[in-house]
């Protein structure tokens, strides 16, 4: 059978890059892009587009039969800040929206789901160096427990209808063509904005913050490899760790730096300080390694050049 994806939240921070990846791999035709609202016009330009409420079964339903999906890649969620402000609606997107993308695994309307999970799930309790995949988890965020909680959910429709769900556990994500949606990590973004335009950065965690992070590229490259690996290849249902770099404000301060030595930082911890105090510095994520060959490219020095370069044109309209 022919396959034909459905990305859902495909005009946010990840979904917009999946799916103009997913789109030159695949043919543009073969992408199906949803959203409650419009992405950016590089996405809109490239392919299908039809405005899907994750939290409706019907409208999934719809463009399923539409196009004949066979894949569906859910990454429609409200992210740990913004859920914090908004706790029910938070639960309710998250848990709803996945329900309703394994219920159509389950009636074998689809054949395969990609649904990320997140650093989030860890809590205070958690080992909080090299995190390992199997641990304590008791997170503290509604965000935590949504994405706690969905993967035991997949892991569920794995092992009791074999539904072929994937997922990994994003770290904070870098990327510079759509800004992010209301995360703790946020700030390792909007520094690099800053430092180009204002050359100063305010940041809403304390120096030390440790956190793990990733570019957009591998998280990209990471998602591709997980849904393309053979099922039996896929150990680990409920979610994979993955890592990539891991870095202070500070340090990716003084990344900048070397690139602009005007860019000065300060420090103002508001209410995320507690949220990130809560998740892992760093993370093991050797079974996503040896299980489906996972790699990561980019480090910080690498990393940090190529969010330059790209907003240093976007700004200057090159
Ligand atoms: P985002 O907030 O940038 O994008 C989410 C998209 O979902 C938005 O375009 C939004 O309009 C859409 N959306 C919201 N409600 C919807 C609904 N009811 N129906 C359809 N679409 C809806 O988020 P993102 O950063 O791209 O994250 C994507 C996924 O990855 C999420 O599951 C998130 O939890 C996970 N994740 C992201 C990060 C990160 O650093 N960005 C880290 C860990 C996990």
């Amino acid at each position: 059978m022919k396959k034909s994806i459905l990305i859902i939240g495909a005009c946010g921070q990840i979904g917009t890059e999946l799916t103009l990846k997913l789109r030159e791999i695949n043919g543009k035709n073969t992408v199906i892009a949803s959203d409650i609202r419009e992405g950016n016009p590089e996405l809109m330009e490239s392919g299908p587009f039809e405005f899907i409420n994750a939290m409706d079964y019907n409208s999934i339903h719809n463009v399923v039969d539409k196009y004949n999906i066979t894949d569906i890649y859910l990454m429609a969620a409200m992210l740990s800040a913004t859920g914090e402000k908004f706790p029910a609606k938070a639960w309710e997107l998250n848990m709803n929206s996945l329900f309703n993308v394994l219920n159509l695994a389950k009636e074998g309307i689809i054949k395969k789901v990609f649904w990320p999970s997140s650093i989030a799930v860890f809590g205070p309790t958690t080992p909080k160096e090299n995190t390992p995949q199997a641990t304590i988890m008791e997170p503290s965020t509604v965000y935590g427990i949504s994405k706690q909680a969905g993967e035991r959910w997949c892991e569920y429709y794995f092992n009791k209808f074999g539904v072929d769900v994937r997922s990994v556990r994003y770290p904070g994500i870098i990327s510079w063509k759509t800004k992010p949606g209301g995360g703790t990590t946020d700030y390792a973004v909007e520094i690099f904005h800053n430092a180009l335009l204002i050359e100063k950065y305010n940041s809403f965690l304390s120096k030390n913050t440790k956190l793990p992070m990733m570019y957009m590229d591998d998280a990209i490259n990471a998602t591709i490899k997980i849904m393309d690996a053979k099922p039996s290849e896929i150990k680990i249902r409920s979610s994979y760790n993955l890592a990539a770099i891991s870095f202070t404000p500070q340090e990716i301060a003084e990344e900048i730096k070397k690139t602009i030595p005007e860019f000065s930082i300060k420090y103002h911890s508001d209410f995320r300080q507690k949220i990130a105090d809560s998740w892992p510095k760093s993370i093991d994520d050797s079974n996503a390694r040896k299980d489906w060959g996972w790699k990561h490219q980019f480090n910080l020095e690498t990393m940090s050049k190529r969010m330059l370069n790209n907003l240093y044109s976007k700004y200057k309209g090159w």
